[in-house]
């Protein structure tokens, strides 16, 4: 059996062919993609790199992409470690495929289908013992890129050590959460997640409640993602909803809540009138011109948006998740019917299938938060509300079937930032213990703003020499959205330029404190403006693969004043070319759509790391930190040729193709003396405090700070 598979075979180039093999493609597997003919691949696959959301992080990695006919390129099986199959849902098509490649496989390779609604154990038949015993269920979710879980469905042939192998190279080599489901219909994800999908539109029309209605109650209310109940339906596509449905009622017919997988009113008339989501351009929603249209319930027809007005709702949207559920289920108003219609009986048919589709609790719940993206699953909601008589978990353990409490996984390799253990508590952030030495700092200000109280406290506390490595992070959504605005904006108006200055000194010298210590930032969400200065002066950034990174002061008006300009002149300054690059990438206040993209532009260092497993950022961080070695940016080199003028051009090309405005033109002027006139690291700080408080006063950079506080997004003047 291969131990550690690196190349894969995937067949059918359709969505999610297409998408799984992007995916391995991304985490740098060797992947042929292979269709019914070389039109068809080149078809889809063209098709692919237009996918948006994206399927790659950088378009150059579509390239190592072999794709190919199955006709012609069939051979190619050969050298596969891992087929994956991922054609049309045809059972008869995919019986006479695996039959058509068995005599190619070589001996040890893995071969596997992504059905979503077919018996696993009949795809196989006819095939030999050996070939089963390395047959099983791949459940990808769509798209590949963005949903970690992966159901992973053995036969009762599959042979337990494949089901170990696989299970470990999909988490290690491909980035996924696997949960080994049973061979049932529809698995954990789609029998009870698209049961859950239709309940919650038959409630709706039920109570005569309006789609925005359940949408807001649906959406982070319950724990859920803001595409809500309808929304998500879109998203979905009403057709894949039917098409599961319908599977699901044929196969199950003696499961007494399978009903609730008739369509709905609202439902059958999309699906008559053609109208099935999103891509469709219509659906429970349409978009007419800047307005989102619904769909009114009572007459299906679309009228505008009606703002959902439940006093309660918001009332209680600040307690825990289990209190407001179970104080909104009391409540004598349309959050409380809702609630009361919705939720008990999501929770007495998960109860009714947990034994016959998973093998415990916790795979089950762990499927709804993996691929739905609930905040609990439907047994740690149960014991968050209180139905039932005994929690399903307890003291870091769960209930089996049998009613006894056993140990849930440990699974040391997944921890999150929050699972280790708290050691101090500052104002602005909090140290906890990562083991083996090693601190992990961790800020605690919304969005993981560096504020003039996290700057000064951080900057004493790490000059105190307590700490001898440590991981830089934070506790918020997102590593950090940059340096404070607020405090900037009332700087300038109060013309307080001398706290400026000292508050910029701050951060700078908060940079060199933590360049000559060993550590690593572990940056996820954004790392922007501030928060990335400070990260990359750390000796090693290990990012997210999906963070978004940049300095994009020029959005506001500003140039970087953390050291970023520094920076990026020090990492540029081998040529002319490259310097004008990094000089227009901080004009165009870039901000990298993703972790590699980020190494593009020069924002992540050829020693930084990606962490492409989404759940091991912190625990490779951790590792990370153990070796690192503090590299503070003394190093300068002086640039040859004429940057200036190279610079100067380049800034009037963009003018001119209206790229930027004559303010960002001026704030080029500023960002060019900071790379081009810099003789020391310490001569480039000074100059970008410099210009960071020439522009700070200026009418047009008010402006946009004030509209980027105001509305999140940035002001072009
Ligand atoms: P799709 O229709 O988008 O693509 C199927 C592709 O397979 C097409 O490009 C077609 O030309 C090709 N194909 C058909 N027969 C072939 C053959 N004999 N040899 C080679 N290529 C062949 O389908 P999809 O949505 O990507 O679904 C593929 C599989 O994944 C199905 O089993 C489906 O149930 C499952 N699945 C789909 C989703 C989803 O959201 N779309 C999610 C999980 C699993």
């Amino acid at each position: 059996m291969v131990q550690n598979p690196r190349n894969v075979v995937v067949i059918g180039a359709g969505t999610m062919g297409s998408g799984i093999a992007a995916h391995l493609a991304n985490l740098g597997l060797e992947v042929t993609l292979l269709d019914i003919s070389d039109e068809s691949v080149r078809a889809a696959f063209e098709r692919a790199k237009k996918a948006r959301p994206p399927h790659f992080y950088v378009p150059e990695t579509a390239e190592s992409v072999r794709t190919g006919s199955i006709d012609i390129d069939v051979y190619r099986i050969k050298d596969a470690d891992w087929v994956c199959e991922a054609i049309a849902e045809k059972p008869e098509a995919k019986k006479a495929l695996f039959a058509l490649i068995e005599p190619m496989l070589r001996d040890d390779a893995f071969v596997s289908t992504n059905t979503s609604g077919l018996q696993i154990g009949l795809l196989c038949e006819g095939r030999s013992e050996s070939f089963r015993r390395r047959f099983l269920g791949t459940h990808f979710f769509n798209p590949p890129r963005y949903l970690k879980l992966l159901e992973l469905i053995p036969t009762p042939d599959t042979d337990p050590q494949v089901v170990t192998a696989m299970s470990r190279f999909l988490e290690d080599g491909c980035a996924r959460r696997v949960v080994v489901a049973k061979d049932t219909p529809g698995f954990i994800a789609n029998r009870y997640g698209m049961w859950c999908m239709y309940h919650a539109v038959h409630c709706t029309e039920r109570l005569g409640l309006t789609i925005e209605q359940v949408d807001a109650i649906t959406g982070p209310f319950l724990g859920r993602p803001r595409s809500g109940s309808f929304r998500l339906n879109d998203l979905v596509g009403l057709d894949i909803m039917q098409d599961i449905a319908s599977n699901l009622t044929a196969r199950c017919p003696d499961d007494p809540y399978i009903k609730h997988l008739q369509a709905p009113k609202s439902l059958q008339y999309l699906l008559d009138k053609g109208w099935i989501g999103e891509k469709a351009g219509q659906g429970y929603y349409r978009r007419e011109g800047k307005e989102l249209m619904s769909l009114d319930l009572q007459g299906l027809g679309y009228r505008m948006r009606i703002e959902p007005d439940i006093p309660s709702l918001t009332a209680l949207s600040k307690k825990p998740l289990g209190d407001r559920v179970r104080e909104g289920m009391e409540l004598n108003d349309d959050l409380g019917a809702f609630l009361r219609a919705y939720v008990p009986l999501t929770l007495e048919y998960a109860e009714f299938l947990k034994e016959e589709i998973s093998h415990n609790v916790e795979d089950f719940d762990r499927v709804m938060k993996w691929g739905f993206g609930w905040e609990a699953g439907p047994f740690e909601m149960a014991d968050l509300v209180g139905a039932s008589k005994k929690s399903h978990y307890s003291g870091g353990k769960m209930l089996d079937f049998g009613g006894e409490y056993v140990a849930v996984r440990s699974e040391p390799q997944y921890r999150a930032i929050t699972d280790f253990p708290v050691t101090e508590t500052h104002d602005n952030f909090t140290v906890r213990d990562m083991g083996d030495g090693v601190k992990a700092v961790c800020t605690t200000t919304k969005m993981g703003v560096f504020t003039v109280g996290l700057v000064g406290e951080l900057k004493s506390y790490l000059e105190s020499g307590k700490l001898e490595r440590f991981v830089l992070t934070s506790e918020s959504r997102s590593y950090s959205a940059g340096f404070d605005l607020q405090f900037l904006l009332d700087a300038a108006h109060e013309k307080r330029l001398a706290d400026v200055d000292r508050e910029l000194t701050n951060l700078q010298s908060l940079g060199r404190v933590i360049s000559q210590i060993p550590s690593v930032a572990a940056v996820f969400g954004h790392c922007l403006g501030g928060g990335f200065e400070m990260a990359t002066s750390c000796s090693i950034v290990a990012a997210h693969p999906e963070t978004q990174i940049g300095l994009p002061e020029a959005r506001v008006g500003l140039v970087p004043g953390g050291g970023g300009a520094a920076h990026m002149r020090q990492r540029h300054g081998a040529s002319a070319k490259s310097l004008t690059e990094a000089a227009k990438t901080l004009i165009l206040a870039t901000v990298s759509t993703n972790a590699d993209d980020a190494r593009k532009y020069g924002f992540l260092r050829r020693s930084d790391v990606t962490v492409y497993h989404p759940d091991r950022l912190w625990t490779e961080a951790k590792k990370l930190a153990l070796s690192a070695v503090a590299t503070p940016e003394d190093s300068w080199s002086q640039v040859a040729g004429p940057v200036g003028g190279m610079v100067d051009q380049a800034f009037v090309d963009l003018l001119k193709k209206g790229e930027i405005t004559e303010h960002d033109h001026a704030i080029g002027e500023h960002i060019k003396h900071i790379l081009v006139r810099s003789n020391t690291f310490e001569e480039a700080l000074d100059r970008e405090r410099a210009a960071f408080e020439a522009l700070l006063v200026q009418g047009l950079t008010v402006s946009r700070i004030k509209h980027m506080l105001e509305t999140g997004k940035p002001l072009r003047n």
